[in-house]
């Protein structure tokens, strides 16, 4: 079993001193594949005072050290890519495959958005042409509060470290204890790419304990967290006292409105892109809504191809979807799914309990439910697991009515060849990124939602700008 108990505080691992033992869980085989250990107030403000101390030199570097830093960063991450596949296939499920292709990839994709982003930013610039004697300077928050979750572990981290890094933010990491294993992993690059000690801090921890500290603490500047909308709450209550800034990456229910003109990949691409990562993605198009008159053809078409995922354990290679993380999530999912055929949405594939020959392992059965309503609880809660749930509409103006009605508000799809619709819609939908017809985001465009499902944008230059501050300096002397 892995022993990994240490924390990484200003430039070295250190014993806790508080620390409680806690064992991680292979989701595959519901057996303790590591042991961390999760830390305690003193451990929480050692960090913090080591990315305090740290703050008034990193933020004083130069911009382009802080790029080359970055870019060394993902010099490393990349040549370590299988060691970090492995280790998150292992402790949150991802298939191997995918492990390298998408979650490790993630993180590469990001690294190279916030190089690119940030070579061409000017972090002091003068107000406008009129205005010689003003100058806008980009500033560091401080020192954050990075929190992130166990779903997109590597993708979660690197849009946050790396936007912090460059922006001259110092920082202490606290990952999802569910999945500890690859932000240790990082923490090795961090330091084998040379950041200075204090800039990068890394705390294993739970949130009622380090999460929570991390976010009343006086001397943390700013929180960045993504995870469920339940934590984004609590965290704000918590920052309030000290009236930090908080950026929060929530919960989504997403709406796919797929009319009768869609191409004709287009239901296959949506229920394949909602079982990835076994529907655990805070985007997925969980709400499929159909037009009308393709609705039967749409939801006979979307139960054969749901009943073709095939589950299995992360090990394994393949196109399969893995476990979901844990215990809990397993359950919630049963639940959630009892209570779609409870309340009378008519079940087209899958159903409660695991896949046929899987009898240990958090796996789920891909699930489709057909005649969902929009006041059902399967139509309004994220399931975090792979069931989709299909409604029907008449006209337009219906669709995107139920569309926004939701306390979310992260992404939304659209499947139409009719282009001047997929515009119109993209402007009606009341979300932070709306998805055409399979294509996804630039290099660079910026994620993140409206409503419940948070605020602040991550990735490119809008992340990079989330964790700076505007200084205006009137009376600036000519150099
Ligand atoms: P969570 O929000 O509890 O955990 C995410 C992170 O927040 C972890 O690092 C956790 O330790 C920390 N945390 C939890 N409570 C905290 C608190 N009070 N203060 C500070 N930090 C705290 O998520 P979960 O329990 O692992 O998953 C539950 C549900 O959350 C899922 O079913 C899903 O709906 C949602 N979720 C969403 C995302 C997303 O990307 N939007 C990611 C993970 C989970």
């Amino acid at each position: 079993m892995i022993e990994k108990r240490q924390f990484y505080i200003n430039g070295a691992w250190v014993d806790p001193i508080e620390g409680r033992d806690y064992h991680v869980i292979d989701p595959s085989t519901e057996d303790p594949c590591a042991v961390i250990s999760l830390g305690g107030q003193a451990d929480t403000d050692a960090a913090v005072a080591a990315a305090k101390d740290a703050f008034p030199s990193w933020m004083a570097t130069p911009p382009a050290e802080r790029i080359a830093l970055v870019e060394k960063l993902l010099e490393i991450y990349q040549s370590r890519g299988e060691e970090m596949a492995q280790a998150m296939s292992l402790e949150m499920g991802a298939p191997i495959d995918m492990s390298l292709a998408s979650q490790v990839g993630a993180g590469t994709w990001h690294l190279q958005n916030f190089i690119d982003a940030a070579k061409s930013f000017e972090f002091d610039r003068p107000l406008n042409d009129h205005s010689p004697k003003d100058r806008i300077i980009y500033e560091a928050v401080g020192v954050c509060a990075l929190i992130t979750p166990w779903n997109w572990p590597m993708n979660q981290v690197t849009l946050k470290v790396g936007a912090a890094a460059i922006a001259g933010c110092t920082m202490v990491l606290k990952p999802s204890e569910e999945s500890p294993l690859n932000a240790m992993l990082f923490a090795e690059m961090m330091h084998e790419a040379g950041f200075p000690p204090g800039v990068f801090n890394l705390v294993n921890g739970d949130g009622v304990g380090v999460g929570s500290q991390l976010s009343a603490h006086p001397d943390v500047d700013m929180v960045s967290f993504t995870g469920s909308s339940r934590a984004g709450k609590l965290i704000s209550k918590a920052a309030a006292d000290t009236l930090k800034r908080v950026h929060l990456e929530l919960g989504g229910k997403g709406a796919n409105l797929i009319f009768a003109d869609a191409d004709e990949k287009a239901v296959k691409r949506s229920v394949l892109h909602m079982m990835q990562n076994t529907g655990q993605s805070c985007n997925a198009p969980s709400r499929m809504m159909v037009e009308a008159s393709i609705y039967d053809r749409v939801v006979e078409e979307a139960g054969e191809i749901a009943a073709k995922v095939s589950v299995g354990p992360a090990s394994a290679e393949g196109r399969h979807i893995g476990p979901v993380v844990n215990a809990t999530q397993w359950q919630k999912i049963q639940d959630l799914i009892q209570k779609g055929i409870d309340e009378g949405a008519r079940l087209v594939t899958g159903g409660t309990g695991r896949p046929d020959g899987l009898n240990k392992g958090f796996y789920v059965r891909p699930t489709v439910f057909a005649d969902v309503t929009n006041d059902m609880t399967i139509a309004r809660e994220e399931i975090f697991g792979p069931v989709l749930s299909i409604m029907k509409f008449e006209t337009e103006e219906e669709a995107v009515q139920v569309a926004n009605d939701t306390v979310y508000g992260l992404t939304n799809y659209v499947q139409s060849q009719d282009g001047a619709r997929c515009n119109r819609l993209a402007r009606q939908l009341r979300s932070g990124m709306v998805e055409m017809n399979g294509e996804s985001r630039s290099a660079g465009s910026p994620f993140g939602g409206m409503k419940q499902s948070g605020n602040g944008r991550e990735g490119g230059v809008w992340g990079i700008e989330d964790f700076l501050e505007v200084k205006a300096v009137s009376g600036w002397a000519a150099e």
